[in-house]
């Protein structure tokens, strides 16, 4: 395990005045480089050569300098890691970093500082552990059921690890389930009934919303010692969603809920308090589950309902992809910052704040 300690070490030597922003080339990085270079900062790409010429297609957003690895993996080579290093690099991770690098390679062997507390890599990775975290803060989330033959409603099927969700399916009985984990035991999806995640279906209108927690800044939203900004927020697109377009044979391909892109969206005003008494939630949790708690971006995935409210049903401890869509601000930004703010740049906004008060060990680990 890399301890808070090993880090702050490895930073006590950096040349503060040359801080590198740097992640893997994938994801969201052609915003975080965006918006690091918009404040002046340098950036490092790591690279497979296969996609630098995506990086370079984007002249402002492209990272000054690139170091090519054959795989995401190699990131954590001692090699890479020490030229990262060399560069006074702050690693900021992102839903492919975490895929690709893994949480527990991240927390192990990871040496190069990263931005936010990396703890909460344990709590995000592990189904369980999120409910218990949006237990903790008093959150509606899905049912749950163990055993199949518990089910009393239609179900959501989840798979370990699921791509942005693959395979997902549905089921409007005990028994249809029963039928359907047979199949994918046949198939050789999963190997025991434990694999799966079995969640009551959610109806509603789903929310994707992308919050930042700030030490950094004053005023605003005080939670914590810190303040919740609520950057943006989107929907994501899945086959699921035009199933309409087969009526009244909707073909089978289309229950499919893979994500395939996202949409933005904004909220009708009356709900913004829940939004952000739910943001408030889960930040204030995290301080109390794995104290300093979760520091910069993270997504709550909600689904609402005029009738039930809020549920509660991921959570994205960190930049998700859906901020790409506002790369220069969101509906929201104005309000917060009288200048463009993507979430990439807003990283670099906090640790430009950080910088100027000597104070970035508070938000790297
Ligand atoms: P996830 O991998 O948890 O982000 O889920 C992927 C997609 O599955 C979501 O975008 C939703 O469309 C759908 N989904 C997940 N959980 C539920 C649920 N409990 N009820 C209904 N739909 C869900």
């Amino acid at each position: 395990m890399i301890t808070v300690e090993d880090i702050r070490g490895v930073l006590s030597k950096y040349n503060k005045n040359k801080l590198t922003i740097s992640t893997i080339c994938s994801h969201s990085a052609l915003q975080i480089f965006h918006g690091a270079r918009s404040l002046k900062f340098r950036t490092l790409g790591v690279t497979t050569p296969d996609r630098r010429f995506v990086y370079e297609a984007f002249p402002l957003a492209k990272p000054d300098i690139f170091i090519e690895v054959q795989g995401f993996k190699d990131v954590l080579r001692k090699e890479v890691q020490e030229k990262l290093v060399e560069e006074n690099c702050v690693i900021i991770p992102h839903g492919s970093f975490v895929e690709y690098v893994g949480a527990s390679n991240i927390l192990n062997m990871l040496f190069v500082p990263t931005f936010g507390n990396r703890t909460v890599l344990l709590w995000e990775s592990d189904r369980s552990k999120q409910m218990e975290w949006f237990r903790e803060a008093g959150l509606k989330t899905p049912r749950e059921f163990k055993n199949p033959s518990e089910v009393d409603c239609k179900v959501f099927v989840k798979y370990p690890g699921a791509k942005g969700g693959a395979g997902y399916f549905t089921a409007d009985s005990a028994k249809e389930l029963e039928e359907k984990i047979k199949w994918t035991m046949d198939k050789k999806l999963i190997r025991s009934i434990e694999e799966v995640s079995i969640q009551e279906f959610v109806p509603g209108v789903r929310y994707y919303f992308h919050f930042f927690y700030s030490l950094m800044l004053d005023g605003g939203f005080r939670v914590g010692n810190g303040r919740l900004e609520l950057l943006s927020m989107d929907k994501r697109i899945e086959p699921i969603d035009e199933a309409y377009r087969g009526l009244p044979n909707v073909p089978e391909e289309f229950f499919d809920y893979t994500v395939t892109g996202n949409q933005p969206l904004i909220l009708r005003e009356s709900l913004l308090k829940d939004c952000l008494d739910m943001g408030a939630r889960v930040v204030l949790a995290s301080r109390r589950l794995f104290p300093p708690g979760i520091v910069g971006p993270f997504c709550l995935e909600t689904i609402y309902h005029p009738s039930r409210g809020f549920t509660v049903f991921e959570i994205s401890a960190r930049i998700v992809a859906g901020t790409n869509l506002y790369p220069q601000g969101s509906p929201y930004t104005p309000y917060l910052f009288d200048e463009p703010m993507s979430t990439g740049k807003r990283i670099a906004l906090e640790l430009k704040k950080a910088l100027e008060s000597d104070r970035l060990e508070e938000i790297l680990y």
